[in-house]
């Protein structure tokens, strides 16, 4: 699980992230819309510990992560941009997180084939990124981040890259993934249907602040404001 306790967040005078309130349950999946500039990415980051903490409390499974550093949070996050390195095999991408681990070459072995088998590339460990499609690059990234068994997954619009028939595909891999291991996982989109597709409950953001926050269905069918209407309505 997740809370969010009045986290708020600037950047020199802009406050970028404003008193968030936020509760994720163990399994859940949550998406986090809203539109560009208004703090999505940020609130992941600093989820991830990779933007310094300023104010609020931040707790995973009632834990305090606020002075943990990133890399021993075990939490996970796929980047919109994959960030998988373009010199090392896929194997190589996958297993990184365990090797930094220092984790023994069976568990290794073990764990990597397992993932690369989960999302479906168990045959291509020792191709490179740059020879794989965008739908097999971002299976990739996927699998960098649920081998290390993280307790938190964080998706920053993991689909934006892929074409329209693709990225249906991949929204139900994700979906049947998230839900086969059981993970808490925050997914952040733009796309209005992906998120009413895949979340059991949505929250709004727009200027740093959560508008509204519930079950997909009821943001759209009775949204706080004129805001959330336009966005889960018809802005997509
Ligand atoms: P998008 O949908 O375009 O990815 P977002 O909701 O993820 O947008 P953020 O990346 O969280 O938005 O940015 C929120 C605000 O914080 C923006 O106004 C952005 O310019 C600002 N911002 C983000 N990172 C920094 C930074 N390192 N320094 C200063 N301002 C920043
Ligand atoms: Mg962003």
């Amino acid at each position: 699980s997740l809370e969010a306790r009045h986290i708020s967040l600037s950047y020199g005078t802009t406050e970028v992230l404003r008193d968030i309130n936020l509760k994720i349950e163990p399994g859940e999946f949550f998406a986090l819309l809203g539109p560009s500039g208004s703090g999505k990415s940020t609130l992941l980051r600093l989820i991830a510990g990779f933007s310094q903490h300023q104010r609020g409390e931040l707790l995973v499974d009632g834990q305090d992560i606020t002075r943990i550093p990133p890399h021993a949070r075990n939490i996970g996050m796929v980047f919109q941009s994959y960030a998988l390195w373009p010199h090392m095999t896929v194997w190589d991408n996958v297993a990184f997180g365990l090797v930094e681990r220092r984790e023994t070459r069976d568990a290794i072995r073990r764990k990597v084939g397992a993932a690369l088998e989960l999302v479906g590339l168990g045959d291509y460990g020792k191709r490179r990124p740059g020879q794989l499609s965008g739908g097999q690059q971002q299976r990739v990234a996927l699998a960098r981040t649920i081998v290390i068994e993280p307790r938190l997954l964080l998706l920053d619009e993991p689909l934006s890259n892929l074409d329209k028939n693709l990225r249906v595909q991949m929204r139900d891999e994700l979906k049947h993934l998230q839900r086969k291991l059981g993970l808490t996982t925050i997914f952040v989109t733009h796309d209005q249907e992906e998120a009413m597709t895949t979340a059991d409950r949505m929250a709004v953001l727009d200027k740093g602040v959560l508008q509204q926050t519930g079950p997909a269905t009821s943001l759209f069918d009775f949204p706080v404001n004129r805001f959330v209407a336009g966005f889960v309505g018809t802005a997509n």
